[in-house]
């Protein structure tokens, strides 16, 4: 069969790992077409992930800064909320970018096809789109399909009242009451943002502290402000069974483990199911190609994002944890530079993550959780914010800085910091692992002050006492 298309690069799918894969390779001269099923680039990230979430808590920090501004005396009253400007705004801000990606694909001569696409051999895609279907031979592919919201079955998903995130952030209405399913990034970011908009939030989480995997005391001051702000959080408490009703949604509860305690059903206006995210590897055909997928629906790759067909790459969510946009982003310019000829190869060790959670949370390399369980020496540095300036200044003294770092050689290997703008803060962080970075380096480097970045060298200093020789 004749190919309608020829090319030598083919980037399956158009998220942050995609189109960053996509004009790499054409950057480096290789004539490269980008598959992509929805109408605009960007994938999840730009359309119904990161960014219209940042929007949205965005509006939700100034709401809780306005409330606050009453304890230094200036009262901006009840706010009134347009939502239908609210949701404006956010699509602005998403319009904005993907009209730049449309752009930026122009430019380069990417031929963007709209369409889904499902390998038919080793080196032809088959799309299927509004014009019927396409034919694509390539050279090289890079699979950057990404992940979806997992449905929890059980759920009545035909009622408009039961959501996934991308439901959540189209911010139909302002339930009264909102039950959050899963207290992970995604969940608590949510929930950060249908609270302050006014809903009276319950969050259940199967583990024994939100965000699972982080470490607990970066995670207390969040939990500390949910709970004042009114937010009801169930821990090892599981969702178990809903019913559909005309006055909400019914929802009873059990407890994680034989033995713990539930509360008792109750009815919500809305429910919004947030439990992880799972890979699109397995819905591409990829056996045609002869791509090995696990069961779970990960394609399998090495150090420079090749799947086990030499020729064929896998980047993003698809390939494994954490499943984030800047990781995305990474890895498609590491399998683009890798497709078009360079040497290179990437192992994860420093992919920082944030909760834009209020207070945010953010960490990087080792926790302190992880270096216990792997009986590693480190020793570790916290500065509260307490004894900030900066951060009493604004009110906001409920956080911390903390460094982690290796015993014996006093070079950083993680770090966390909980508080406002956190996220802002990480990057410092990752920097000095990948440098090497010892602690003496950062108490040593002069930050401005009074700022929240002052945090990170006042830990440096703040060790715990165990090392002297700073000065
Ligand atoms: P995706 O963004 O999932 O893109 C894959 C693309 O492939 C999609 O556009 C899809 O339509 C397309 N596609 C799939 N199959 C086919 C096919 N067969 N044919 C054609 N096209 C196909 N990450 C962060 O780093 N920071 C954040 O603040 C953040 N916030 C988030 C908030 C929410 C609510 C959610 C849901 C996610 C958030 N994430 C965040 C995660 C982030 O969105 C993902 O890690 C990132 O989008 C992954 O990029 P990707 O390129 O691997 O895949």
């Amino acid at each position: 069969r004749k190919a309608d298309i020829e090319c030598a690069m083919l980037v399956l799918g158009a998220g942050p790992g995609g189109y960053t894969a996509a004009f790499r390779a054409a950057d480096l001269g290789l004539d490269t077409v980008l598959v992509e099923r929805y109408p605009q680039l960007g994938g999840v990230c730009l359309n119904v992930g990161c960014i219209p979430s940042k929007a949205l808590l965005h509006a939700a920090a100034v709401v809780d800064e306005a409330a606050h501004a009453k304890d230094y005396g200036i009262d901006f009253g009840k706010p009134k909320i347009a939502l239908d400007t609210l949701r404006a705004y956010k699509e602005k801000v998403i319009g904005q970018f993907t009209k730049g990606l449309a752009g930026m694909a122009k430019q380069r001569k990417v031929r963007v096809v709209a369409g889904t696409g499902a390998f038919v051999s080793p080196n032809e895609v088959e799309v299927e789109g509004a014009d019927g279907k396409q034919l694509i031979r390539f050279g090289q592919c890079i699979i950057a399909a990404g992940s979806q919201a997992v449905k929890l079955p059980g759920f009545p998903w035909d009622d408009a009242r039961v959501m996934d995130s991308t439901d959540a952030l189209a911010l139909a209405d302002i339930p009264k009451t909102l039950l959050v399913v899963g207290g992970g990034i995604i969940g608590l970011e949510m929930a950060t943002v249908y609270r302050a908009l006014g809903s009276q939030v319950t969050v259940v989480e199967f583990m024994d502290q939100l965000m699972p995997g982080t470490d607990p005391d970066l995670v207390k001051p969040l939990a500390d402000r949910l709970r004042k702000q009114g937010v009801v959080v169930h821990l090892k408490v599981k969702a178990s069974a809903t019913q559909a009703q005309k006055q909400g949604i019914k929802v009873s509860f059990e407890p994680a483990a034989a033995g713990g305690a539930a509360p008792e059903a109750q009815v919500f206006d809305r429910v919004l199911v947030a439990v992880g995210r799972a890979p699109n590897g397995g819905k591409l055909r990829a056996e045609q190609a002869g791509v090995s997928v696990s069961e779970r629906g990960f394609i399998p790759v090495d150090r420079q994002m090749r799947s086990n067909v030499p020729h064929i790459f896998a980047i993003g969510d698809l390939v494994g944890n954490p499943m984030l946009a800047h990781k995305a982003t990474h890895e498609g310019k590491l399998a683009a530079e890798v497709a078009a000829g360079e040497k290179k190869e990437w192992v994860a060790r420093v992919v920082p993550s944030v909760a834009y959670t209020d207070p945010e949370i953010a960490w990087v390399g080792v926790t302190e959780t992880e270096a216990k369980a792997k009986g590693l020496k480190v020793g570790v540095g916290k500065f509260p914010w307490a004894a900030s300036a900066r951060a009493v200044g604004i009110g906001r003294s409920e956080g911390f800085t903390k460094l982690i770092f290796d015993e014996a050689t006093h070079r950083i290997v993680g770090g966390g910091i909980v508080g406002v703008h956190a996220g802002d803060l990480i990057s410092e962080l990752a920097l000095a692992i990948e440098m090497g970075c010892e602690v003496g380096d950062i108490a040593h480097t002069i930050h401005p002050h009074p700022t929240l970045s002052e945090s990170v060298a006042m830990a440096a200093e703040v060790f715990d006492g165990t090392i002297t020789d700073l000065y």
